[in-house]
């Protein structure tokens, strides 16, 4: 079944407005029959199971029959601080932790990245980041396609971390002991804000990790082997999604 993405004022009543590129592609893409059914979320997560109307012009209405109130979003909002890996690396992370449920991708630009986005370029790297996660998200029958915002410093990221997120951790590859990973599992709960930090093929700087840890984000180890950034981030996303579904089927959330 086709899903499609739309903001909440294209609902009105009981049909939804498809309208711009997502009419382009439902009507000469997937030339979609009148009759066909598709899913549509709205940017609440809400979930839409539509019948298809006949195109009119550059608008294509779809009846809803039925709104689910199954919820396939994580119960918590995980916020991905990703230093920038070599070549198409971010594309796989992206698809990945779209997967796994983040919300928000923030790609940082931290003292070891080897990649450096040019300016003139990040406009068409953050579309082209931003259409991985939507593909992925229909995929992945989310409700809710994840931000992949603008890069911005570790210093940067740092900052917004400790303005937005009440749970902040930082895999660091020179960490030794599960002490930490321990602590910060059990703050994965329902109705948290977690910031997650992954660093580049070069690690992090010991001054970074400093700086991180003035800033309440606690280093964690994710084992005795360094594993590479796209595996770490796919271990670490893939442990906060698995703790927060069981935490929800078990009635925990966050004090
Ligand atoms: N250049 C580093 C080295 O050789 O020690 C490896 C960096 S690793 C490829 C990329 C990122 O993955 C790290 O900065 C960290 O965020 C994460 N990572 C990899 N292995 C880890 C581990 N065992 N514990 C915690 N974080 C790890």
């Amino acid at each position: 079944m086709y899903h499609f993405f739309v903001d909440e004022n294209s609902i009105l009543g009981d049909e939804i407005i498809i309208t711009g590129s997502d009419y382009n592609h439902a009507v000469n893409v997937l030339r979609l029959k009148n009759g066909e059914r598709i899913m549509v979320s709205d940017e609440s997560g809400t979930d839409y199971y539509c019948t298809v109307g006949d195109p009119d012009g550059n608008e294509l209405r779809v009846h809803i029959e039925e709104k689910s109130e199954e919820n396939h979003e994580l119960p918590a909002r995980v916020v991905l601080y990703q230093s920038l890996p070599k070549s198409d690396k971010m594309e796989l992370i992206i698809q990945k932790a779209t997967e796994l449920g983040v919300t928000d991708i923030v790609p940082v630009e931290s003292r070891n990245c080897i990649m450096k986005l040019e300016p003139k370029k990040v406009a068409s790297k953050i579309a082209r980041w931003q259409s991985i996660a939507e593909a992925a998200a229909k995929q992945s029958k989310r409700s809710v396609i994840p931000a992949v915002h603008d890069p911005m410093t570790f210093v940067e990221a740092v900052k917004r971390a400790e303005e937005e997120s009440s749970v902040r951790i930082i895999p660091y590859e020179d960490e030794r002991g599960m002490t930490g990973m321990c602590e910060a599992i059990i703050s994965f709960l329902p109705g948290s804000d977690i910031a997650v930090f992954v660093g580049p093929e070069g690690g992090y700087d010991k001054i970074e990790i400093r700086h991180a840890m003035n800033h309440g984000i606690k280093p964690v180890s994710l084992g005795k082997r360094i594993l590479r950034a796209e595996t770490a981030a796919i271990s670490i996303l893939s442990l906060i999604m698995i703790r927060l579904e069981i935490a929800l089927e078990n009635g925990l959330k966050e004090e």
